[in-house]
């Protein structure tokens, strides 16, 4: 009862101070309008992703970072029609195979781009030497507004340039939480399956929303995603690598069907791709 009370009392006075920020912008002092402008700030820019159809997202942050994931941007699923990204100021690759390196490397050459890997990865992908970052899990990196932390993916990682010759070790796969400041929390999990420390990526991190491979064979598929979501407690799932070949029979209606029988809070928001959404 004391706590509740205690909540009201403290519920009242955040309404408050926020009327008195939201009002007195023009009468209060300057260190007052920096508080006061606190909220309006969260709500002045805001966070756009496109799916490029696959795992293939491009992020654009209120700090006008623009950040490229996984970008297989010729994918069967890709948009048709829709300009790629002419400014990129990074690039993440969450492994070496080709439906995620796509065409970071033409990418990073046009844009001038730091791209983000494992350091076995980057490597082998034989960038210039500023604009490599082959790095770990654990790692974290701040690009503009963005900070960007490699984490742990349950899969494999090799790399062929030419796809006819033997393909080689790429380290270890990755998947990447960008916290954005005044925005969500992404977690783009790469190709993986559901694993028990997404729990420390939820504690660690607390992603806000979780971008989810779906169709199963190389990844987890609807059931797996659906357990990944409420260890992660995430309010919002994007599906992703479902649906671009026969094999990858995952849908996001069977991923609602799955979160369903779970009862959690998280809901799927199925991006359409080529069309930025602001999250
Ligand atoms: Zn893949």
């Amino acid at each position: 009862m004391r706590t509740k009370l205690v909540a009201v009392v403290v519920g009242a006075l955040v309404a408050i101070a926020g009327t008195a920020g939201a009002q007195g912008n023009s009468a209060a002092a300057p260190g007052k309008a920096a508080a006061g402008a606190k909220a309006p700030a969260a709500a002045k820019g805001k966070t756009e992703v496109t799916w490029w159809g696959h795992a293939a997202f491009v992020v654009r942050t209120p700090g006008g970072a623009v950040i490229a994931i996984d970008p297989w941007l010729t994918n069967p699923k890709a948009p048709q029609g829709v300009a790629q990204p002419e400014a990129l100021d990074a690039i993440l690759l969450t492994h070496g195979h080709f439906d995620h390196v796509g065409e970071a490397k033409a990418l990073a050459q046009k844009t001038g781009a730091k791209v983000f890997g494992s350091f076995e990865l980057i490597n082998l992908l034989g960038l210039p030497e500023a604009q490599a970052v082959g790095a770990n899990t654990g790692g974290t990196f701040k690009v503009k507004d963005a900070t960007i932390h490699l984490v742990e993916a349950v899969h494999s990682s090799s790399y062929a340039a030419d796809p006819k010759a033997p393909a080689q070790y790429a380290g270890a796969p990755l998947g990447y939480v960008v916290a954005i400041d005044n925005g969500p929390t992404l977690y783009h999990a790469g190709d993986t399956a559901a694993f028990e420390s997404m729990a420390l990526i939820a504690t660690q991190f607390k992603p806000t929303v979780a971008m989810l491979p779906i169709g199963g064979h190389f990844t987890m598929g609807p059931a797996e995603a659906a357990q990944a979501a409420r260890v992660l407690k995430v309010q919002t799932v994007v599906p992703m690598h479902y649906g671009t070949f026969p094999l990858l029979q995952g849908n996001p209606d069977a991923l609602r069907g799955e979160l369903k029988k779970l009862r959690g809070p998280a809901k799927v928001m199925d991006l359409e791709a080529g069309k930025a959404t602001a999250l």
